[in-house]
């Protein structure tokens, strides 16, 4: 059996980040997606239980997704599973210094982990969480920036956050 771990901060996740997954899902028999967070990263506009509910609620059309969280490094995460192999999404040359420099420290933690990378959509290139949370701040639409089952829940996450 095949196994991708797809692993992002998702907060919140967009249509970028599911057409990654779905695509991986294409590929893999078990895509595992691992919610990501820590303590280095500014505040998050999501809670972590707020992050996986919305994650869970739109990967749920694909039975091979399962939704995990981590706290602690991604190589360290990956020592659970068999051979899995990590899949990340790229979209610019920007994106490749980032990942390939992780991709040597995650080596060096767990010399068998092999990462992979899918281009993004043409469509989502150049779509992240905090255009989206920056888009939200300005009550912006986001039609065509995260999957439509939450975008009522990031509008009022926006509302509470102007205040
Ligand atoms: P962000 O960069 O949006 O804050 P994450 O840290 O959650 O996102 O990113 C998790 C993974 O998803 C990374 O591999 C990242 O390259 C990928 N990703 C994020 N946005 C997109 C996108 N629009 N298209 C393809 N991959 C993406």
């Amino acid at each position: 059996m095949s196994l991708a771990i797809c692993p992002g901060s998702f907060d919140p996740i967009t249509l970028g980040h599911l057409n990654i997954i779905r695509r991986t899902a294409q590929i893999f028999d078990d895509v595992v997606v691992c919610i990501m967070y820590n303590s280095t990263k500014t505040k998050p506009m999501f809670t972590i239980e707020e992050r996986v509910e919305m994650v869970k609620k739109v990967v749920a059309k694909y039975p091979n997704v399962t939704v995990e969280t981590s706290s602690g490094l991604l190589a360290e995460y990956a020592k659970k599973f068999d051979n899995p192999v990590i899949v990340k999404g790229m979209r610019a040359a920007s994106d490749f210094e980032y990942e390939f420099q992780m991709n040597l420290i995650n080596k060096k933690i767990n010399p068998q982990l092999e990462t992979m990378f899918l281009t993004a959509s043409e469509k989502y290139t150049f779509l992240s969480s905090s255009v989206v949370r920056e888009m939200a701040s300005y009550d912006a639409d986001l039609t065509g920036f995260v999957p439509c089952e939450i975008i009522d829940e990031i509008e009022k996450k926006a509302k509470l956050w102007r205040r």
